[in-house]
């Protein structure tokens, strides 16, 4: 199992984004603390205390927290869902928010691995996207990391940002690079409803880079990380070779997880095969009053179409040993035909027992999927 703990505090909210995540002040944080507290020991009474394979704290930004509240949080979680051996330990920053206090803390809990976004090198982008820090922040930043002890370091970044330009992109990989991260994320700016950056849009007020040049943008991102020794694993992720994430691997290959925390969802799988998805309330209040989870089956036509759903977006893609042994059965009976139109069409490959997507397939992966949709 893997597992995930949501801490739901910013600084404050960046301008494109809809994660649940707020401001808040330390005594908020401290009640959510004992909240999480609350919830591990009460899924420990439900589904048995267990070691962790992989362990992600995200956000929000982790490091708004204090150092001594992290700690508590963490230790009070691993009383019933401890690290495994040598299970991977990530824990998400945010530059501008980092100190070595806090960097110990998280040492000293196990954590191995930093995920850090960065996002833009320029100072006109990160206004843009209402980014709180600098690109000297988040070089001090990772200074600060490396002096804590951090080897495993990944860096995400943006592009298809309103004002961006494929030079300003370039600049951001280079100064990503100068870093030298084990891991690097590349998203493609997607501008989610009810956002700031949205409304901007819809008014005119800012314009998106055209198609061709986001994808001139991601093209770029493939051939200078790839002459920096990093192999793309998935669509957006990068990695130089044996620093893949495993939890997001994880995620892609639908190996069980459990959310703690607000909004945090959680994939459960019972001793006869049965899944079911969990989502926790998505309000500071719901989660603190332990208003009852969201919960429904996973079926088994789901978790097959989620298998290639998922699976398709790393470049290894899916197995086919691996999805007969999952549901008893070959691929082909439920996608033969489906998966064959995708290869004529030039979207997908076939080869040594694994179906994976073509640079084509990738960038029109929507429309491929569809097609593999009941
Ligand atoms: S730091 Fe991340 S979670 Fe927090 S507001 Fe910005 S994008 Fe959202």
């Amino acid at each position: 199992m893997e597992l995930y703990i949501h801490i739901p505090f910013c600084v404050r909210k960046c301008r494109y984004c809809d994660f649940a995540s707020f401001a808040e002040s330390g005594t908020a944080m401290a009640d959510y603390a004992d909240r999480v507290a609350e919830e591990a020991e009460r899924r420990a009474a439900e589904i048995g205390p267990q070691p962790a394979e992989t362990v992600y704290v995200g956000g929000g930004t982790p490091s708004v927290l204090p150092p001594e509240l992290t700690e508590r949080l963490l230790r009070s979680v691993f009383r019933f869902f401890p690290p495994a051996e040598g299970a991977e330990f990530t824990v998400e920053a945010n530059p501008g928010t980092l100190t070595r206090a806090w960097l110990d803390a998280v040492r000293k809990a196990g954590c191995s691995r930093l995920s850090m976004g960065l996002q833009a090198a320029q100072p006109s982008v990160l206004k843009t996207l209402g980014r709180i820090h600098s690109a000297r922040q988040a070089a001090d930043s990772v200074k600060l990391a490396r002096e804590a002890g951090f080897r495993d370091l990944n860096l995400d970044l943006m592009f298809g940002i309103p004002g961006q330009t494929l030079a300003d992109w370039r600049e951001t990989l280079d100064f990503a690079l100068s870093l030298e991260p084990t891991h690097l994320s590349c998203y493609g700016l997607i501008p989610e409803e009810g956002t700031p950056l949205k409304a901007d849009l819809d008014a005119g007020r800012l314009a998106l880079p055209d198609e061709e040049t986001e994808r001139r943008m991601y093209d770029e991102a493939l051939r200078t990380l790839a002459e920096a020794g990093f192999i793309r694993y998935e669509i957006s992720n990068f990695a130089l070779p044996g620093h893949e994430c495993r939890h997001n691997i994880g995620y892609w290959t639908r190996v069980p997880y459990l959310g703690l925390g607000l909004s945090a969802a959680s994939l459960l799988r019972s001793p006869n095969g049965e899944e079911r998805r969990e989502t926790n309330p998505a309000t500071l209040a719901a989660y603190a009053r332990m208003q009852p989870r969201e919960t429904e089956t996973v079926d088994r036509r789901e978790a097959q179409f989620e298998t290639l759903m998922l699976g398709l977006r790393m470049t290894r893609g899916v197995s086919e040993r691996d999805y007969a042994a999952a549901f008893g059965e070959p691929i082909g009976l439920r996608y033969g035909p489906r998966l064959e139109s995708l290869r004529r069409g030039g979207l997908l490959e076939h080869a040594e027992g694994r179906w994976f997507l073509t640079r084509r397939g990738m960038d029109v992966m929507n429309a491929a999927l569809v097609e593999l949709m009941d």
